[in-house]
């Protein structure tokens, strides 16, 4: 079996214009995990994010993703890779129903998710199917931008705050579907504020500071270092 990791991030750079925001971010995920990336606002965690979807142009470093270098291909080709992305803002277009949401992205591998599978994983969704993007819940919506990536066939997903705003009830549910993917042999980077959300099923936390990592924990030590990790995030 391959050691080789899913996605592996050296020396990561990132500008906002002039601004630098990314200051040598390393870290590798490996097949099957769920890492949580945390730490204060404005540390950094959404643009690795965005850095490795290449959606922040302006990069410098290494990010591997199955062992081929993303630094220099535009977002488009590292989406080909396997790679699906669900921003904060969660993307839904307010105007299309939920399947024609559902339906949109085109596919960058084989093996993407059929409908039915999706409704199986999101039986909300097929109640909602006929439903505008604006009519949704914001736990509907995030159901929907997840399950959007998991139509194209990407593998690797990386989900920016999937629990912001949510009342508790959904946020356990969104936890449990992402149990659930791990399950199915996805591998996940997750930014997270909500500790306690994250905690429910990463494996290991990646500490983002001023742009880089300053330490990463198992789950298995986190009862040990959980002052530490709340030290870092300011709580
Ligand atoms: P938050 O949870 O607040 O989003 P974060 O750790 O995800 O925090 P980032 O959003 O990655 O942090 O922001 C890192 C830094 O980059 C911050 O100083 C932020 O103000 C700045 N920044 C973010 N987006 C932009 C942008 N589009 N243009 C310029 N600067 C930006």
């Amino acid at each position: 079996m391959s050691t080789e990791p899913v996605l592996q991030i050296r020396d990561l750079e990132a500008w906002y214009g002039e601004s630098h925001v990314l200051h040598g971010m390393e870290f590798d995920v490996r097949a099957g995990e769920v890492v949580a990336l945390i730490g204060r606002n404005g540390a950094g965690k959404t643009t690795t994010l965005r850095a490795i979807t290449g959606i922040v142009k302006k990069r410098a470093g290494s990010v591997k993703i199955d062992g081929t270098e993303a630094i220099k291909l535009r977002s488009d080709k590292i989406a080909k890779l396997g790679l699906g992305y669900v921003p904060e803002e969660r993307g839904i277009f307010a105007t299309l129903s939920v399947r024609e949401n559902l339906l949109l992205p085109p596919a960058v591998k084989p093996n993407g998710m059929t409908e039915a599978q999706i409704y199986e994983l999101f039986p909300r969704l097929q109640e909602r199917a006929r439903s505008q993007g604006t009519k949704l819940s914001g736990g509907e919506q995030q159901m929907l931008a997840i399950a959007r990536v998991l139509r194209t066939g990407a593998r690797l997903l990386l989900l920016d705050e999937p629990s912001e705003g949510l009342a508790p009830v959904i946020v356990q549910h969104i936890g449990r579907i992402i149990c659930s993917l791990r399950d199915q042999g996805f591998t996940i980077v997750l930014v997270e504020q909500n500790f306690r959300f994250a905690a429910t099923c990463a494996d290991r936390f990646v500490v983002v500071e001023h742009g880089k990592v300053v330490d990463q924990v198992a789950s298995a030590d986190m009862d040990a270092k959980s002052g530490e990790l709340a030290a870092y995030l300011g709580v």
